[in-house]
């Protein structure tokens, strides 16, 4: 057993840290107050490589696999979510196309994420089917004048980067509409500029201010046979793109926690009162310590679980230790900045300090990609059925 990262792993880290620390940190409180899109860090990102990830080198990618797209969102989400939500978005509607999709999509679709002259997102979710996925009602039928092709109706929401994208992952019924099954559902790559794609209305959120959340309506939007990801009805599939997922929201998790607990670390420490500093007191020591050991067990868990997905394995079997990263940091992130609020009293509620700002972006964590009751429900299923046992 080995915990060390490899030397090229370590040279990233270090890389995203000093990016971070430079160009993004300064420029948090900015965007969250502006809710403009952050395009010079995107740009930063992209003059840094940092947005092929994830995308193997044939394709245009580095080929850092998950760990890395992991160690970089942790590092850049010490000062911003919506900087990691950023880097995640690079994985997130790919995901799919990597595993299941056909060589062509691949080299159409990917290269451009990876050198930053394309963004994409993901269109999961509708107003009445988030959690229960297979309640969706956004249906395919087929295309009377293409054989093989599709035409797509329905409504998805809180699509994340939903203004910049230029394409969308999106999953449609394309069996018997009222159907519970996974093979009743297939994924699409359309276009952002195809005919009948609408953008009505971003949402007024709580948080992750400067990348859009919103709605997108598709209007007899009609899909070319090529641009069918996997087989129809293939969604088991491109699910398997989901549990790949679980490291890189847990890295946001882990990235929100440590930063918000350095903050208050360091601010406890010059803050006088009764004759000393606060953070000589037992009691807020004993604080930061619990807090610290959370985040150290959330970041294994989260380390393992984008070890084991880089190896492939985010199928049923490993869906427990994947699930348990997923569920923990995000959960860990709320946790850490909700104490840090704390440990800062009236100024942690104050816009001078970026604690409150943690604390609204973090909110968001248990709720995206499965929430914290699907990931306990998902874990609970692999303890019962002994995917995860322990003789
Ligand atoms: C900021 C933000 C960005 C997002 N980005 C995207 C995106 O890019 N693409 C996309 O497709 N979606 C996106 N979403 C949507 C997100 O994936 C859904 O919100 C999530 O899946 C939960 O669905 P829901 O909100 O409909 O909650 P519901 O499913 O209505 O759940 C409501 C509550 O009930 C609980 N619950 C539901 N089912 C069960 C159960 N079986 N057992 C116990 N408790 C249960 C939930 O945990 C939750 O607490 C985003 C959401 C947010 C907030």
């Amino acid at each position: 057993m080995d915990f060390a990262l490899s030397p090229e792993l370590l040279a990233l880290q270090e890389t995203v840290r000093r990016l971070a620390q430079e160009k993004i940190k300064p420029r948090a409180r900015e965007i969250d107050t502006s809710s403009l899109y952050p395009q010079d860090i995107f740009d930063a990102l992209r003059d840094a490589d940092l947005l092929g990830l994830c995308i193997p080198e044939q394709y245009g990618g580095s080929g850092g696999g998950i760990m890395a797209l992991t160690l970089a969102i942790e590092e850049v989400t010490k000062y911003s979510n919506v900087i990691g939500l950023m880097l995640l978005l690079t994985r997130l509607p790919t995901g799919p196309i990597m595993i299941a999709g056909s060589e062509e999509q691949k080299l159409r679709y990917l290269p451009s994420i990876a050198n930053g002259t394309k963004r994409a997102a993901f269109g999961l979710s509708e107003p009445g089917a988030g959690s229960d996925v297979a309640g969706m009602r956004t249906r395919a039928t087929p295309d009377p004048d293409v054989k093989d092709g599709w035409i797509l109706n329905g409504t998805k929401c809180w699509i994340s980067g939903v203004s910049q994208a230029d394409w969308f992952t999106v999953f449609a019924k394309t069996g018997d509409p009222s159907s519970r099954l996974h093979d009743s559902i297939t994924g699409f790559i359309v276009d952002a500029d195809s005919p009948g794609v609408k953008r009505p209305r971003v949402d007024k959120k709580m948080g992750v201010h400067g990348i859009d959340t919103g709605e997108i309506v598709f209007d007899d939007v009609k899909v070319s046979p090529t641009n069918v990801i996997g087989d129809v009805g293939g969604f088991r599939l491109a699910m398997l793109g989901l549990n790949a997922m679980r490291p890189i929201v847990a890295a946001r998790g882990i990235g929100l926690a440590e930063g918000a607990l350095m903050y208050a670390t360091e601010y406890v420490k010059n803050r006088p009162a009764f004759g000393k500093t606060i953070a000589e007191f037992q009691g807020i020591q004993w604080e930061i310590a619990k807090m610290a050991t959370e985040i150290e067990a959330a970041r294994l868990l989260t380390y393992r679980a984008a070890w084991l997905a880089d190896q492939g394995k985010y199928t049923k079997e490993y869906v427990p230790m994947l699930s348990m990263a997923k569920y923990y940091a995000s959960e860990v992130g709320v946790k850490a900045s909700g104490l840090a609020v704390q440990l800062l009293g009236a100024a942690g509620y104050m816009e001078e300090h970026p604690t409150e700002l943690y604390y609204r972006d973090a909110r968001q964590l248990t709720i995206v990609e499965g929430t914290s009751q699907v990931q306990l429900g998902l874990i609970g299923k692999g303890v019962l059925g002994h995917d995860m046992w322990w003789d």
